[in-house]
């Protein structure tokens, strides 16, 4: 079953069963100050659950863009290094405002996997919230999932909240036993972390309201929000090891392949690199289908740290002509079936993928040169912390984000001085804030407006020390 095929059948499962199809909403969330990016299926209908908007539909099924990346949920780190984990990723879920709850939930979720999708049922497993006993009687009763497949897991893994007050629940997640060969080490279990209970589905039941002093009451009308990743499905029903593997990425790293001459089985940092080309491919491709370009605050420099970290690793692999813009070209056939607006902007799309490109790799070079030879000092010295200083320079100068520092180092014995780093960007802040207060910024703003720029929305302040610089 091809990655498109998998989501339709998603879509058309819960719309059969009277769910109405919602389109993935933006990658910028858009009622939402608090988040960064959308991170989850559910993040279009807060308002609805919160009952503060009303929808026709009490049933809707998605397959959401999601982009973790910053904020509360950041996969960057795990990109390349994991099998399942992406910056960016389709979320499918089914949502039931106030209508169904666990027993339907659960058994629509188990009857798509086993019946729909064919899934063997014996190597399903379950997690539920340590008290969760409903969820346990439903799972061993109704479903018939034998006792030791049922594992109680708690807050970190199994409990679901909207925020510190407000809707939330437990959850539940079902996991597939990928095999011994997927196993991190012989104390291999559900909940290690590793790939081999890989965890598919997530089913949150919302059923408290908490307030500020943490009592949680129960909601009169409890709600089903469900998020399990595309990516990951395919990679099971495709019975290939990783997500990477699946039609949806191979392709792209087959791109960059063939673009640097190398192949992923020539060594481990050769895959890494190429993993993380094509992961970070498409999230640049649909950050800016949606609207986010390159900058130096909030998302944008989310984007600029995905993008520049992509250009890195490709250097590491001998990749020094431009060739995001050719990997992200791949993205866009992949893509075309569900997402044919993407394509429509591929020419804008490309365009600042090719300039980003060209922008940084005159600094690059040089920045990558000044980095080894503080690190060729450092061993000399038997220092091991990269100082403040350097890591200033590199960002100031040479247009490195603190993640490109923190990738070459990667596995070695070596910690950045952040703090150091930190200092100096304040100073640097504190120097161009008595610039502009000399100039007067109702002056410079005029001047900008009457030169046609629009100032750019760039996030709450609690956005932009969310999103930093690192
Ligand atoms: P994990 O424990 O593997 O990091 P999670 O518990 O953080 O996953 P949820 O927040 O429950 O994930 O999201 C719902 C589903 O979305 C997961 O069950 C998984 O299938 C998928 N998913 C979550 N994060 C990623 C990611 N970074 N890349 C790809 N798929 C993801
Ligand atoms: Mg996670
Ligand atoms: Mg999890
Ligand atoms: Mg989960």
């Amino acid at each position: 079953m091809t990655g498109n095929e998998v989501r339709k059948k998603f879509l058309e499962y819960f719309k059969k069963h009277n769910h109405q199809v919602v389109r993935s909403s933006s990658l910028v969330p858009q009622d939402d100050p608090t988040l960064l990016f959308t991170n989850a299926g559910m993040v279009q209908f807060k308002r609805t659950f919160l009952g503060e908007e009303k929808r026709d539909y009490v049933r809707a099924v998605t397959s959401q863009k999601c982009v973790r990346a910053g904020g509360k949920h950041n996969d960057l780190e795990n990109v390349g290094y994991t099998a399942r984990h992406h910056t960016f990723f389709e979320m499918l879920g089914n949502f039931s405002f106030g209508d169904y709850f666990k027993e339907k939930a659960i058994a629509f979720a188990w009857d798509l996997l086993t019946n729909g999708y064919g899934l063997p049922a014996d190597q399903l497993w379950i997690s539920i919230y340590l008290d969760d006993d409903e969820a346990f009687r439903i799972w061993r009763e109704d479903i018939g999932i034998p006792e030791e497949r049922i594992v109680r897991l708690g807050e970190k893994d199994n409990f679901w909240a909207m925020g510190d007050t407000g809707p939330c629940g437990p959850c539940s997640e079902i996991h597939i036993d990928r095999g011994p060969e997927f196993a991190c080490g012989p104390d291999c279990k559900l909940g290690c972390d590793c790939d081999r209970y890989l965890e598919i589905w997530n089913l949150v039941f919302m059923q408290y309201n908490r307030d500020a002093s943490g009592k949680m009451t129960p909601l009169p009308h409890p709600s089903i929000d469900t998020g399990m990743g595309l990516e990951r499905v395919a990679s099971v029903l495709q019975n290939v090891p990783t997500n990477y593997d699946t039609d949806l990425i191979m392709p792209i790293m087959r791109k960059a392949e063939g673009l640097a001459g190398k192949k992923m089985s020539d060594s481990a940092e050769t895959e890494v690199a190429i993993k993380v080309i094509a992961d970070h491919s498409r999230a640049m491709a649909f950050l800016i289908g949606d609207g986010v370009l390159p900058s130096n605050e909030g998302r944008g420099y989310v984007l600029r740290r995905i993008m520049r970290r992509a250009i890195r690793y490709g250097r590491h692999i001998g990749l020094t002509r431009p060739f995001l813009h050719e990997t992200a070209g791949v993205v866009f056939d992949i893509m075309k079936p569900a997402y044919p607006e993407l394509s429509e902007s591929r020419a804008f799309i490309t365009n600042v993928i090719r300039n980003e490109e060209l922008r940084f790799s005159e600094t690059l070079d040089k920045g990558l040169t000044l980095l080894n030879e503080t690190l060729a000092g450092m061993a000399a010295q038997g220092r091991t912390e990269v100082p403040g200083d350097v890591m200033f320079r590199l960002y100031d100068t040479y247009g490195f984000p603190a993640d490109i520092v923190q990738d070459v180092v990667r596995d070695r014995e070596i910690t950045l001085d952040m703090k150091g780093f930190d200092a100096r960007m304040a100073e640097q802040r504190k120097k161009s804030r008595s610039v502009v207060s000399f100039t007067g910024i109702g002056e410079a703003y005029k001047t900008l407006s009457a030169s046609g720029v629009k100032p750019e929305f760039t996030g709450y302040t609690a956005l932009s020390a969310e999103a930093s610089v690192l």
